[in-house]
Parts: structure tokens; sequence; C-alpha cells
């Protein structure tokens, strides 16, 4: 059963927590389709509802705040490197993601392994990837979860998300080392400490995601394509950008109305809302959200990440699937530009939490030199080969004020159902609200999933 169904089921089942209320929503159609929509945010959850809309034949217009599209899908092409791409938003396809690997078959576009082996560098010890391994415990926990999941009942999950991925590791007396390094590692998922995370969110995860947790591929020429390949099939001319939504009215009889911070009023019969809960609390409401959405809005938090890619002459890590965690504030690095051609490249720095922020606030200076010294332990000193340093930091994002959202203890059977929720014309949609949440699949899949309820009538 995936966690779709699970949350489904254990709701209709009577429990205290509310099933998903868009797929309750969906027993009651009126069956009637609307002549137009408006989606709010040409993310990939706006992106693909837009797209859904157009191959139905319903009129539709996408808003969207920035200057350009793909909201936390964001590829940049460094400006001293020889036609690389990187990704400042997000990175990996998972091999488990098959409807944004379906997208990518119909539009043509490519996918490259993008997978790593990882060395640790821990207490300035550099251990190469096969040097280093994990206590029997966690190798056998590791190897069992799946089989752990499946078994376990629906009672037991819901459990689980009353306590957090760390306790729920040390409870399992897992060696201290492993900890820390299990730390390290599942926290660059999370973007902040597995001490916050939900274990039923991290065990979930970790018990359907493939083998390498869903860092298996990357669409060549950058992620960004897949925007690119949606707008045009959707019509660049209904995305219009740089119309920041301030406020969204609606009448039972009229439908919708929505204006925007240049003066500029659109009406439809549906919208959907395909924006972090950041940028929803920011609209004026008429009328009002209703108090539980409200107050859900302002439980989810969302995890400060920050990348810190660096552009070098030369390849000196030499293996083109090279990643490392460290117990520095650099947190983490891989090569950002594998199986690209050219000697020069790119190591981005990804750094979560509180080492994200610190990275960020700090000057230039000291960043490099944190970002540096954690590389030496490995290669030595490398600021010779520096070319060009860069850096994006999700937490202060005008749009999000994070990477994607972070589901707590308590969270996941209770904020994310009532966020789904739809208000009189008005859908929700966004990586925050789908089984696949923090990843572009999921995005996907929600903005889908509120397609599909406004074409059945809802
Ligand atoms: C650092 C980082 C690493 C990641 N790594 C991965 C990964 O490896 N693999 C993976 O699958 N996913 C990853 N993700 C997550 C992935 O990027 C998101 O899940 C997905 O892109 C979210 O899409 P969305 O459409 O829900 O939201 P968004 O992409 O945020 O789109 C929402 C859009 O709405 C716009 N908007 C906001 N407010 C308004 C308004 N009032 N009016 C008009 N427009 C508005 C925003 O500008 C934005 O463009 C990563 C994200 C980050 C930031």
């Amino acid at each position: 059963m995936n966690r779709r169904d699970f949350i489904y089921k254990t709701s209709i089942a009577g429990s205290s927590a509310i099933a998903s209320p868009q797929i309750i929503d969906s027993l009651i159609s009126t069956g009637k389709k609307p002549k137009s929509v408006i989606i709010i945010g040409a993310g990939f959850a706006g992106l693909s509802a837009a797209y859904k809309f157009v191959q139905n034949e319903v009129s539709v217009t996408v808003l969207e705040s920035r200057n350009r599209i793909g909201g936390r899908v964001f590829s940049h092409n460094p400006e001293n490197a020889a036609g690389q791409v990187i990704e400042l938003g997000a990175e990996w396809v998972g091999a488990s993601h098959e409807r944004i690997i379906s997208l990518c078959n119909t539009f043509g576009l490519i996918l490259d392994n993008n997978q790593f082996e990882t060395d640790t560098s821990i207490s300035g010890i550099h251990r190469k990837d096969g040097e280093w391994e994990f206590g029997t415990v966690m190798n056998e926990f590791w190897n069992k979860k799946a089989a752990l999941w499946k078994n376990m009942t629906e009672k037991e999950k819901r459990k689980l998300d009353k306590t957090d991925w760390w306790r729920y590791l040390s409870n399992l007396n897992i060696d201290e080392k492993d900890m820390q390094i299990r730390e390290l590692l599942d926290s660059t998922d999370f973007g902040e400490s597995i001490r916050q995370a939900s274990a039923y969110s991290a065990f979930s995860e970790y018990a359907e995601s493939s083998e390498k947790n869903e860092m298996d591929l990357k669409i060549r020429g950058g992620n960004g394509l897949l925007a690119h390949k949606f707008s045009e099939a959707i019509g660049i001319e209904k995305i219009k950008l740089n119309h920041t939504v301030k406020s969204i009215e609606q009448t039972n009889r009229k439908g919708v109305k929505v204006i925007c911070d240049n003066g500029s009023s659109f009406e439809a019969d549906k919208i959907i809302c395909a924006i972090p809960t950041f940028s929803l609390l920011k609209i004026n409401w008429l009328p009002d959200l209703p108090s539980r959405t409200y107050d859900a809005l302002q439980e989810l938090q969302y995890a400060r990440i920050g990348k810190y890619p660096i552009l070098f002459s030369e390849r000196f890590w030499q293996r083109e699937d090279f990643d490392m965690i460290t117990d520095t504030p650099a947190h983490y690095f891989y090569h950002g530009t594998k199986g690209q051609p050219g000697q020069s490249g790119v190591l981005t720095c990804y750094a979560t939490g509180d080492k994200g922020e610190v990275l960020a606030s700090i000057d230039k200076k000291r960043r490099s030199e944190i970002i540096l010294e954690a590389l030496a332990p490995a290669f030595g000193n490398v600021k010779k080969y520096v070319q060009e340093e860069m850096m994006y930091y999700w937490g202060q994002d005008k749009y999000s004020s994070g990477a994607y959202a972070f589901y707590g203890k308590y969270q996941r059977f209770d904020v994310m159902p009532t966020l789904k929720k739809s208000f009189m014309h008005c859908f929700f949609a966004g990586e925050h609200l789908a089984d696949w949440q923090g990843f572009m699949e999921g995005a996907i899949n929600s903005g889908e999933e509120a397609a599909d309820l406004i074409l059945r009538g809802h």
C-alpha cells in the first residue's frame, strides 16, 4: 500500500484524522467541466495542471510572480563554464518517479544517470567510497526496512508520526558513529536535522524509494528544460510572468476574480493555487480562508537548504560520480556537472538547516574559506582551481522561504490533508501536498490531481 492509500484508508476507518479531503471531495462531483481556470504559480505543479487543461480544451491562464518559469526548478549556466549547466534547485529525478520520467519521454528529453558513490570526511579524515561502512545493526535495519514497512499495521505506521527519525533510529541501538553519518546523510534529504523530522515521513520515504533513494537521474541540459517543454505545450502567451497575485475574491455564482500587484485582474470559473504556503499566506482572501486552513498554513515549516556551487578549472576529484558528506558546516558535496563535457567542473556544496543558514549569512570570503577547508582532507589546497563561486540560499527565497516543506511530528495526518482541502472554487497543489513530498514528481502529481478534480466537475 502506498502512502496515499494509507492516509485515505486510515481516515476512512473512522480515526480522528481527516482523510485527504480532495479525495473525499471527489466522491461528490457535479460532473460539470469548467470553461476557464486560473493557475497561480508556474512551478511544476502549476505547469502540469495547465498542461492537463490544455489537453482537455479548457481555457487556462497561468500567473507567475517571477520573471521565469520553473519555480524551485532552477537550472543555471555558470558564467565562466563552457555551456555546462548546474541545478540551483531540484537536482535528481528518481527512478521510481514514473510521471516525470514519462513526461520526459513525451517531450523527448533525455535522462542521464546522476548516481554517486559516497565518500566521508569526518573529524578531518577522508574515507573513499568502499573504505567506510556502517556497523552491523545499521546495515541489518537498512536492508530489511522495506520488508518491515510492508509488514507494519496501519496503526503502527501512524504511531511513527508521533516520534522523530533520530529517536526512532537511536532506539534500535545503532552505533553512535553510524547515527552521526545517518544524520549527515538523511538531513540532506529532509533539509533539516532528523531530530525534527517525523519518523513516519522518513520511514515511508526510505522504505518506498529506489536503492539510491531517488538520487538517480537528471535531465540532460538541465531540469528546467521540462518547464520549457510544458510552456511550449501550454502556449507561452497563456503564462503571464511578473504577475504576483495579491487577492482572490470568490463568489458562489460568479466564480473567481484574481487581482495582481501590477493592477491586472483575471476572472475564471475555477482556480488552482500551486504556490508554497508562505506565498499563500500573503494573499488577501475574500472570503477569508477557513480558520483551520489558516492554522495549518502557519504550522508547516520549510527546509533551509543552501547550494554553494564552485566552478573549478579542473576536476581534481577525478571520479565523475564523486560525492562526499562532511561533519563541517559545508555538510555535503556532489559533482554538479557529472557526465558533462569539459575540463572544468562544478562541485556543489549543499548545506542544510543551521549550516545552510550560517553559510548564507557570513561574508563571501569566509564562506569560501569554510567550503575549501572542508575539501582539504580529501584534496589538499584547491584554491588555485577556483574559477567562479555561486550561491542560492532557499531559506530566503522570496516566494517559498525554504527549499521544500518539512513535516515534523504530528503533522502528516493533520496539516497535509487540511491544506489539500478545496475552498469554494479554489483547489490547491504543490509539492507540500503530495505523496512524493519534496520532489518534482510530487509537484507534478499534485498539479495533475487538482486539475483532474476540476475536470471531473468539482
Ligand atoms: C535546493 C533544492 C533541492 C531540491 N532537490 C530536489 C531533487 O533532487 N529532486 C526533486 O525531485 N525535487 C527536489 N527539490 C524539490 C522540487 O524543486 C520541488 O518539489 C518542486 O519544484 C516544487 O514545485 P511546486 O510547483 O510545488 O512549487 P514552486 O516550484 O515553488 O512553484 C510555485 C511558483 O509560484 C510562484 N508564486 C508564488 N507566489 C505567487 C503569487 N502570489 N502569484 C503568482 N505566482 C506566485 C513562485 O514564484 C513559483 O514559481 C528541491 C528543491 C530545492 C529548493
